[in-house]
């Protein structure tokens, strides 16, 4: 667990002790429990690994090749601070990539709403449409980092998002370019100002979240990659 930096091989989300071994090989199962045959994961990514099957590889995730390609490149990113095989000029390649991410999410400028906004209040969507086109690119093979605090920022930043996303459901309501969480909880015929003062708080909490990681993943970009920003 000390080689991947308690981080899930797949998606480098910090997991600390939630973490699992899937068996690379699974014909290696009966008995073969070597540190070779494990690659340790998060419990969302070893409930995915485990659905390959190699007589219906479409659709499926993960091969046994796959697997310890990711788990290796992990370990020495880890290791070394840089990923394998990362050029000379990998800080360029990272500033480059790290510029057209902060500029899908409009820069601190647009940020600042996961800081400052109070969700008793209604907002424009457009702030969860940017951090929904980052999430997607981030998502892409291009988008890897080399530099591992840059991978793990980048990935905190994301699990953030994700669990904003789950938070909102069933709390937040959409009406065109506007969202807010019902002000009818609290005026309405039936108030339910429970309902609406604990839907206020986690979004809140979510947004603090994505707030707090943006700013790690733009201080690490500033110490790791020299980066001047506007
Ligand atoms: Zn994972």
């Amino acid at each position: 667990m000390l080689a991947c930096g308690r981080r899930c091989c797949l998606c480098h989300k910090f997991a600390g002790g939630k973490m699992e071994c899937h068996h690379i090989d699974p014909a290696a199962k009966g008995g073969k429990n070597t540190f070779e045959n494990c690659i340790p994961l998060c419990f969302d990514c070893h409930a995915e690994a485990g659905h390959y099957n190699e007589k219906h590889p479409k659709g499926t995730k993960f091969s046994p090749a796959e697997l310890l390609g990711h788990r290796d490149r992990w370990f020495a990113t880890i290791d070394k601070g840089v990923g394998p095989g990362a050029p000379g000029d990998y800080l360029e390649l990272d500033r480059k990539l790290f510029v057209r991410l902060y500029g899908l999410l409009g820069g601190s400028k647009k940020m600042i709403h996961f800081r400052d906004h109070d969700y008793d209040n209604g907002y424009d969507v457009k702030v969860e449409y940017r951090l929904e086109d980052f999430s997607h690119a981030a998502g892409m093979p291009e988008c890897e980092f080399f530099d591992a605090e840059m991978a793990t920022a980048l990935a905190d930043f994301l699990t953030a998002i994700s669990s904003y996303n789950n938070d909102f459901t069933n709390r937040v309501w959409y009406d065109g370019d506007r969202a807010n969480i019902p002000p009818e909880w609290l005026y309405g015929r039936k108030p339910q100002e429970k309902r609406f003062l604990e839907a206020v708080e986690v979004m809140n909490k979510a947004s603090t979240k994505i707030w707090l990681s943006f700013a790690q993943f733009v201080k690490t970009a500033r110490l790791r990659l020299k980066l001047e920003l506007e």
